[in-house]
């Protein structure tokens, strides 16, 4: 049975960085459907791969272009490129994102940019450049890409986590500002997810034992467990929400988990 309520088919939607893990879940989400996915990496030749393995997987159409969101040069032309091949762009969903993990105290520059400039500078003229073709074309959904840093900062992860926060009050300032062009913008706060970005820290047993005992759903999280929520912001299901972060993380950011069942 399909619900019009949630129907994405037919929607052109941009997934800027959706070459692997969380991103190319979402491509393939909405790819299988019915949406027109356009995915970005920072190569164009890896990009087109994985669209053309994302359009094979879903059984859709999917088309992979260049785009390093870093380089802010290349989204001008990106969003063009995407506009004039099929006129509009009804959900941006910014995924691509970066991270280093040290004590800050050993944080360089080059380290800092490099977060900073993909996870904030990047998704924000991203969202930018995107935003004013969705004001032209009388509306659109905007899906940014948040984390538990949203909930409380870890420590180790400066640049990201300062990067993080930094995106939520983007979403919540663009959704003031183009809530009356018809633009919603939204974020997905994913919990803990295994993806390249985060395996060798998820293979330590020690952190999955943490994990474990303080995510109420006592897993570590799939690429894919983020297509209901992403599928939701998308669609007419969240007519009347813009501005929020939903958190999808087993219920991590519920509260905090103390050992009471071993303690009586
Ligand atoms: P991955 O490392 O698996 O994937 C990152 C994606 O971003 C790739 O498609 C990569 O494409 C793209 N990317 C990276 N830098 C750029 C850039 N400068 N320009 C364009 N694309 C870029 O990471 P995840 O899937 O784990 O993370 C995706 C998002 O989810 C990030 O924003 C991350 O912060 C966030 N997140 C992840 C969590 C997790 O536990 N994994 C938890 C909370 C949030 P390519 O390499 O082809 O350029």
């Amino acid at each position: 049975m399909s619900d019009a309520l949630f129907d994405v088919s037919g929607q052109i939607v941009l997934v800027s960085g959706g070459t692997r893990g969380i991103g190319r879940a979402l491509a393939e989400g909405f790819c299988s459907r019915g949406a027109v996915v356009v995915v970005t990496g920072r190569e164009a030749a890896v990009a087109e791969t994985a669209a053309a393995e994302i359009a094979q997987a879903a059984g859709g159409k999917c088309f992979g272009l260049g785009c390093d969101v870093a380089q802010t040069s290349q989204i001008g032309p990106l969003v063009a490129a995407i506009v004039e091949r099929h006129g509009r762009i009804d959900t941006l969903v910014n995924v691509a994102g970066v991270n280093r993990r040290k004590p800050a105290a050993d944080v360089t520059e080059d380290d800092f940019d490099f977060v900073v400039d993909t996870n904030l500078r990047g998704a924000f003229f991203m969202s930018q450049a995107v935003g004013k073709q969705m004001i032209a074309q009388g509306g659109g959904a905007q899906i940014q890409i948040c984390s538990l840093n949203n909930y409380g900062p870890l420590p180790w992860v400066l640049p990201y986590a300062a990067s993080k926060a930094a995106v939520g009050h983007m979403t919540r300032v663009l959704a003031m500002e183009w809530g009356k062009h018809n633009v919603r913008v939204n974020a997905i706060a994913p919990g803990y997810i295994l993806t390249d970005l985060s395996k060798k820290l998820w293979s330590n047993p020690m952190m999955q034992e943490w994990n474990t005992n303080n995510t109420p759903l006592r897993r570590l999280g799939n690429p894919d467990d983020m297509n209901g929520a992403a599928i939701f912001l998308a669609s007419k299901a969240s007519a009347f929400m813009t501005g929020q972060i939903v958190f999808v993380d087993g219920g991590f950011s519920a509260g905090i988990m103390w050992p009471i069942d071993k303690a009586v």
